[in-house]
């Protein structure tokens, strides 16, 4: 079987591929490198002893997309390719529109043409805006309250009129809670360009010394500690899901819109604590205004995906912060 993974040379890309290779899938990359590096392929194959085939190209570049299925024939795609930063995406909304809605059209659109009709989206839990209870389920209302979020949501209505208008699809439609933590072999893992923005690579960073210390983003929230909750799931975890989103829809056509967290509830402050035994280091820390456009919290309720899936998470905080940590030991500039 083969799998086209756009965007697979990136954080939850790179450690699908390891799932899909070890599997017995054969994999197709694309990705035009913007926030990645070609190194990551490179570590995938060392750690499965199995080779990818890579194209380095814009998903929206057509004609280059074009002859990458004139070359191949895909059983299915993974459709990881997107800009994904909250903050930017204010700024450059076309640009992230662009890229994530337009990328979209363009794939859907060889896709149909080539007659592939599996495909695995990655959405956001950023779709369901603020909550107004939590667990989340994946039938709550959705209200993204940004330029990111929307694009999400977007490419999953078009997805969704795709399926109204022709049933033989097998579309499956993933948010993402927090992904963090690393492969265990720190081969791979999250390589942010400049100053992270997510909480994880950015405890790593003050752990491994370059930055002083960590800004919590408010104490002052109705949470067990005042500092921001959210669902921090294992990327080798979330990994997983994706192979078994693809064995459920291979089963038969239909569209599948699932929430993938470990659907526990971590602060900022439980994280920090984690990350310091997982490190044995400390991280000193200062209480600073909350982030513009932070929810208090959120988290998924996993029921579904259990069910639809058979999917449970398997790994805890403790094994996020210690995956990480070797990640961010080994690699301290990514890499580079
Ligand atoms: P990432 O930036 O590490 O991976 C995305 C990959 O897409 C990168 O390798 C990048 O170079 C590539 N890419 C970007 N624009 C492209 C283009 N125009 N053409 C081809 N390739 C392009 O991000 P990630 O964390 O691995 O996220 C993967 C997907 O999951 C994204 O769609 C993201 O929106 C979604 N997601 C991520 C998170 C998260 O917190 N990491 C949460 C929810 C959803
Ligand atoms: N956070 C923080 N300091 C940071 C980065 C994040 O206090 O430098 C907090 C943030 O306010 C939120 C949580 O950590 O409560 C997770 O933030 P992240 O950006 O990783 O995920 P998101 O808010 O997009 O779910």
């Amino acid at each position: 079987m083969n799998i086209l993974v756009t965007g697979g040379a990136g954080y939850i890309g790179s450690h699908t591929c390891i799932e899909l290779l070890q599997a017995g899938y054969n994999v197709v990359v694309i990705d035009n490198l913007y926030n990645s590096s070609s190194q990551s392929l490179k570590h995938v194959e060392k750690i499965t002893g199995k080779k990818i085939t890579f194209y380095e190209l814009d998903i929206r570049d057509k004609k280059a997309l074009n002859k990458v299925f004139e070359e191949n024939c895909f059983d299915g795609v993974i459709h990881f390719a997107g800009l994904k930063a909250v903050g930017e995406s204010v700024k450059k909304p076309m640009e992230y529109y662009n890229v994530n809605v337009y990328g979209s059209f363009i794939l859907a659109e060889l896709m149909k043409k080539f007659g592939c009709k599996t495909l695995v989206f990655s959405s956001s839990a950023t779709v369901y805006g603020e909550p107004n209870v939590i667990p989340i389920k994946e039938d709550f209302p959705l209200s993204p309250k940004n330029p990111y979020g929307r694009s999400k949501l977007m490419v999953e209505t078009y997805l969704r009129d795709i399926f109204l208008e022709n049933e033989s699809w097998h579309i499956g439609i993933l948010r993402y809670f927090n992904p963090a933590g690393a492969h265990e072999s720190g081969l791979i893992g999250e390589d942010p360009n400049g100053i992270p923005n997510n909480l994880l690579p950015y405890i790593s960073q003050v752990a491994v010394g370059k930055f002083d210390k960590l800004k919590i983003f408010g104490d002052d929230y109705k949470t067990h500690d005042g500092t921001g909750v959210r669902d921090y799931i294992h990327v080798v975890d979330l990994a997983k899901g994706h192979l078994m989103a693809l064995e459920a829809l291979s089963k038969k056509s239909q569209i599948l819109t699932l929430n993938l967290g470990s659907g526990r509830g971590q602060s900022v402050i439980d994280m920090v604590k984690a990350f310091e035994k997982a490190s044995s280091k400390k991280i000193p820390y200062e209480i600073v205004n909350r982030r513009l456009g932070d929810i208090p919290a959120s988290y998924t309720d996993t029921t579904f995906a259990e069910k639809i899936l058979g999917w449970k998470p398997k790994y805890d905080e403790n094994k996020i912060c210690e995956d990480a940590w070797r990640w961010q030991q080994n690699n301290p500039s990514g890499y580079e």
